[in-house]
């Protein structure tokens, strides 16, 4: 077993990562982000994590959905373009016309037949950089073969539930480390293992999360994550600065955000909405 090396992530670590903005810059400049995901009844994680990607500074964003999530994505994003699948209620193809720099997958997605058959296609040919999350990552675990087929640094963020699947099961934290950490070497990704102290594994060293409250424990708090640190790789950041900016940010905006609400009345619109809010308190 070799030991694994810890930083502890806080503002003065991310101010050091941060792109400042060019003033002749172009929204190409800032790359288009690409969210995939959405079901009947399940449109809404696909608004959250397209919120993210936009306010964490993608240039650009799309959707790719599936029908019934086109109207309330334009209607809740008008900066968002849309595309829809064959299908009303799940994913059934991947037939989109979007040059996308990065993709972020899997809010909303389910696990229909078709939805799992459509994804495992789309990876024996992809090649742009992905950010994995809930069902997809349900789908990977459940034909592990399919993430051989992952681009290399993809960046995947499981919570607690997720991971087990991923991993299997841990008999405490050092094994649970131990066993990601592993798994993060074998498919050469980016490992972000959501909760009170989300913690990023790339290549042997481990970056702790030090922003965020209770108050996040709430419904498509993850999928804003996802959304943000699609964003952040769309605009440049390598996917493992995306990772862990990404998530002090949205725990940081998480932060800000409760100061007005409390815990209990926070919401994962309250988080994707104070994004700018934390930036601007990182200087
Ligand atoms: P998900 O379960 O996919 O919605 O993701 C939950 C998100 O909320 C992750 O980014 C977690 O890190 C964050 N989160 C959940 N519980 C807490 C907590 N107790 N403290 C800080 N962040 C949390
Ligand atoms: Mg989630």
């Amino acid at each position: 077993k070799t030991e694994t090396e810890f930083d502890l992530v806080s503002k003065n670590e991310v101010l050091q990562l941060y792109l400042p903005r060019e003033k002749f810059a172009h929204k190409g400049t800032y790359g288009h982000s690409l969210i995939i995901g959405g079901g009947y009844g399940k449109v809404g994680a696909t608004i959250l994590a397209s919120k993210g990607a936009l306010n964490s500074g993608s240039g650009l964003v799309s959707a790719y959905l599936p029908r019934c999530g086109y109207i309330p994505m334009q209607t809740a994003m008008p900066e968002v373009m849309v595309q829809t699948s064959k299908s009303d209620e799940h994913i059934t193809d991947f037939n989109f016309d979007i040059k996308a720099t990065v993709i972020g997958i899997g809010p909303g997605l389910g696990q229909h037949k078709e939805t799992v058959e459509a994804f495992s296609k789309f990876l024996e040919t992809n090649t742009t950089p992905l950010v994995v999350d809930a069902d997809a990552l349900n789908i990977l675990s459940n034909n592990k073969k399919l993430l051989e087929l992952l681009p290399e640094d993809s960046v995947l963020t499981p919570h607690p539930k997720e991971l087990e699947r991923l991993i299997g099961e841990w008999s405490n934290d050092f094994d649970k480390l131990e066993k990601a950490k592993a798994f993060s070497g074998q498919y050469k990704c980016v490992l972000v293992i959501k909760g009170a102290h989300t913690i990023t594994l790339y290549k042997g060293k481990g970056f702790i999360n030090t922003s965020g409250n209770p108050g996040m424990a709430t419904a498509g708090s993850g999928d804003v994550l996802t959304g943000v640190i699609t964003g952040f790789i769309a605009q440049g950041y390598s996917p493992v600065i995306a990772a862990v900016f990404g998530v002090y940010l949205h725990g940081s905006a998480g932060d800000l955000a409760v100061e007005s609400l409390g815990y209990q009345s926070l919401t994962a619109s309250n988080i994707a909405n104070t994004i700018g809010g934390a930036f601007i308190e990182l200087f």
